[in-house]
């Protein structure tokens, strides 16, 4: 995506006509002004957990650089679990080493991973504001600005704020079922909570615990799903406590063994168990955000469009959206789609940008660019090239999206140049015009077609093994 890398001016222009570089290199000598002045990032990501790294090695891969905003817990949730069962790949892995291994992929791919956090945005208009304050200096903070943002900032799961809780948290203390309920084989844990969350964490361990003892403050569920409770409050090994309070977290001193209850008229009692689930909600890390993006009552950001916000270019991934599933596998595969759905939008905004330069300059490098590689923007556009060419014509079908298609671009670019008035190129993108590709049968890209100076098809090559050693003799086509 030069597009969004600096100098794209001079990457785009350098080998044109001497009046068309003096005007490139005006328009690449105002954007490096405006650069050292304030830099534009293609992509800002909040947030240094699974999701967020996971969105960053997708942009690396698609060759849009991005900035990674860690804040204060790099490495995020996942770095808490001393072991995780149910990331593919891996049996059981220590969550601080599979984050670093994730992390490190990101750095090798050429994220830049800054050690600051967010402490407020403006997202009003493009490009957004992102005000940071440095973890190491807190004294110090500066604004970043973003053409598009992905926001992973996870959640925080709620407390009890008893005794010994985050002593052994971790250590018998967990809010997720799914995450560290298989260590509890045969064992006996307590669920605490009345809502749907502490359902279905019960539900699923008692498949795999002797013995499950939810625990409710009050004398009532307050789930929506009356008969799945009742279900499981029918299973041989579910028991409940109602109307009890906890008081402390008891351990060994190395994990927890077991809770203190207290009734409301104050009698006390003991729970001996083996693992504590927390099930009384998370609160997500979206406070920054109230009146900007829309959010549900209980701050979830709220999604349009896949990973898409209320706001064009603003995703968001992971926790901060998912009331439910909470997984870090589900963060990392929000990461990867919205990293696909932002390059889509800097791919769709690009023209604009162009548009927004000195119109003089602008209209000048237009008219020069259509000797080059020129984009097919409708099918009456391809039929009016076709129908009386003079000269060959090769149409190049890609997509933003595929890596030989972006290798294979500036190489047409600059035969474009070095066969102008001989041979013309065009270029179709099959995202934006699907029905040229079905019509001319394109099954993969990049593909190739050439047509002969009669308008005549004479050749088609698929992937670049085929497309190289015909344009490497396109001498051969005059
Ligand atoms: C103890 C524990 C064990 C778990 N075990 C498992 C498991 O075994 N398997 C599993 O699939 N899931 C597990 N999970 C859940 C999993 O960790 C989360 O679902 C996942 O980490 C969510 O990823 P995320 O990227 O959305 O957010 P997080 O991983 O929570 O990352 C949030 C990031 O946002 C950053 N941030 C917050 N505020 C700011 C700010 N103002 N500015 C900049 N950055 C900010 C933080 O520094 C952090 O890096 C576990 C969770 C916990 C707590």
């Amino acid at each position: 995506m030069p597009l969004y890398k600096r100098g794209y001016g001079v990457i785009m222009f350098s080998k044109v006509s001497k009046s068309l570089l003096v005007f490139s290199l005006l328009l690449a000598m105002k954007h490096v002004h405006a650069e050292q002045q304030e830099e534009v990032y293609p992509v800002a990501i909040i947030g240094g957990g699974v999701g967020a790294l996971t969105s960053a090695i997708y942009l690396e891969r698609a060759g849009v650089h991005s900035l990674v905003i860690e804040g204060k817990t790099p490495g995020g949730a996942i770095a808490q679990s001393p072991n995780v069962h149910n990331w593919p790949g891996e049996l059981e892995i220590d969550g601080m080493a599979l984050i670093e291994k994730i992390r490190n992929q990101a750095k090798v791919n050429g994220t830049n991973l800054l050690d600051e956090e967010v402490i407020g945005v403006d997202f009003s208009s493009r490009p957004y504001h992102i005000t940071t304050r440095f973890v190491k200096n807190p004294e110090k903070t500066r604004t970043i600005q973003a053409t598009t943002c992905i926001i992973a900032m996870g959640s925080t799961p709620r407390m009890l704020g008893v005794p010994g809780e985050s002593l052994y948290w971790t250590h018998g203390v967990y809010s997720c079922a799914v995450c560290d309920g298989a260590l509890f084989k045969n064992k006996k844990v307590a669920v605490i909570g009345g809502g749907d969350s502490a359902i279905l964490e019960a539900e699923y361990l008692s498949k795999i615990a002797s013995e499950v003892t939810i625990v409710l403050r009050s004398k009532n569920f307050r789930t929506t799903e009356v008969l799945r409770k009742n279900q499981i409050l029918n299973k041989p090994n579910v028991r409940v406590v109602y109307d009890n309070k906890i008081t402390e977290v008891e351990g060994d001193g190395k994990k927890a063994t077991g809770l203190v209850l207290k009734t409301a008229d104050g009698r006390s009692s003991k729970l001996a168990v083996d693992g504590i689930f927390l099930a009384i909600g998370s609160t997500p890390n979206s406070q920054l955000f109230k009146g900007q993006l829309d959010l549900d009552e209980k701050g979830f950001i709220l999604l349009k469009d896949q990973q898409q916000t209320s706001k064009p270019g603003i995703f968001a991934i992971g926790d901060i959206v998912d009331p439910i599933y909470k997984q870090a596998i589900s963060a990392a595969g929000d990461g990867a789609k919205a990293a696909l759905q932002a390059e889509r939008y800097l791919s769709a905004i690009a023209p604009v940008k162009e548009s927004q330069a000195d119109s003089a300059v602008a209209l000048k490098i237009a008219d020069k660019v259509s000797v080059g590689l020129q984009e097919i923007t409708s099918i009456d556009d391809l039929n009016k090239e076709l129908m009386n060419p003079t000269v060959p014509i090769i149409i190049d079908f890609y997509s933003p999206y595929c890596g030989p298609c972006r290798r294979l671009g500036p190489i047409l670019e600059e035969k474009a140049r070095q066969y102008q008035g001989q041979i013309k190129f065009f270029k179709v993108n099959i995202s934006e015009l699907s029905e040229l590709a079905t019509d001319y049968n394109i099954h993969g890209i990049p593909t190739i077609l050439v047509f002969d100076s009669q308008g005549k098809q004479v050749d088609r090559r698929t992937g670049l093994d085929e497309i190289n050693p015909l344009i490497n003799n396109l001498d051969s086509l005059k």
